[in-house]
């Protein structure tokens, strides 16, 4: 179970427990998150939640079995309002955060504080398909923020929304994204082939994994590349190793979605923009990429009949 690690690319390496009672996942997603951060400047706790939840949508996804985007979003009641991490199912992902312009937020400040103030904080993942037929929704699912920390918020959906046993161990600071998932598989009389696994061996190995993973501390995960860490913990395990994935930064960001956003807020409100700037800015917020739009290209835009389609505001008005 080697890992040849490219300089600057991100690696997402999958494995199994050969009795296949566990299955893992190790990510090092440092150069996609270092492109997120260039585009923003987030306190340093910020940076954290952030930074864990890129890693994490990123292990999720590659989880799925689906054709089409996560959206994994933190909607908070406190001085961080939101955070959004979309990932699909390329592993291509754009992340950001919207935090109160008034906050004051201290270095040593926690999930709870920022984004459960008032206990109104909400987890909510979307999987929104690829191949929607006409009028599909996307599939939600809004769960309240229970848990002190990104990791466990994430564990708590797993077992509550989608009965699934899920540890996630994740790190994030200026530089390096990093995480490890384990999933207790479905019991389905073991897969061993010289020896079908008991029910209670499959518990007992699940255990184990839990307890290997629960040996990796922050620091570690933050100072140490995924292969050591693979070797570091599960050395002694007989794991079956998958070819690795590459996630990388990617925006999804066109200047027909962000016509279509300013579609949505309606003539009225681009026309009052139109009247005072003379020109319509809009800034991404993933990316930060600017669209323009002058007088004649706002008539362009009320003038088609096109229908409306967008999941996500693409950005805010800005002038
Ligand atoms: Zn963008």
């Amino acid at each position: 179970m080697s890992i040849t690690p490219i300089i600057g690319q991100d690696t997402l390496q999958k494995f199994i427990f050969d009795n296949a009672a566990v299955r893992g996942e190790f990510i090092d997603i440092s150069a996609t998150w270092r492109e997120v951060l260039s585009r923003h400047a987030y306190p340093a706790p910020v940076k954290k939640l952030l930074g864990e939840m890129v890693a994490a949508a990123a292990l999720l996804s590659a989880n799925l079995k689906f054709n089409g985007s996560i959206i994994m979003q933190i909607h908070g009641d406190g001085p961080v309002r939101l955070l959004v991490v979309e990932c699909d199912a390329e592993l291509h992902l754009r992340a950001t955060a919207k935090i109160d312009p008034e906050a004051v937020i201290a270095d040593d400040a926690k999930l709870p504080s920022l984004l459960n103030a008032h206990g109104k904080g909400r987890f909510i993942i979307t999987l929104d398909p690829a191949d929607k037929m006409p009028g599909q929704q996307p599939y939600q699912g809004i769960v309240p923020l229970d848990g002190d920390d990104v990791g466990t918020v994430i564990e708590n959906y797993m077992l509550r929304s989608e009965q699934l046993d899920t540890k996630l161990w994740l790190a994030a600071d200026d530089n390096v994204s990093r995480g490890l998932l384990l999933q207790k598989l479905p019991y389905n009389g073991g897969k061993t082939e010289a020896a079908p696994l008991t029910e209670d061996e499959a518990l007992e190995t699940w255990n184990r994994a839990v307890i290997l993973g629960s040996t990796l501390k922050e620091e570690e995960l933050l100072s140490t590349t995924i292969d050591v860490l693979m070797q570091r913990l599960f050395w002694e395990e007989t794991i079956r190793v998958f070819d690795p994935l590459h996630p990388a930064f990617h925006c999804t960001c066109t200047r027909e979605k962000v016509g279509n956003m300013l579609k949505m807020l309606g003539r009225a409100e681009v026309d009052s923009v139109l009247e005072e700037q003379g020109h319509v800015g809009v800034n991404c917020d993933f990316c930060g990429q600017r669209y323009d739009y002058d007088k004649v290209d706002c008539a362009q835009l009320f003038a088609t009949d096109a229908p409306v389609e967008a999941l996500i505001p693409a950005g805010e008005v800005k002038h």
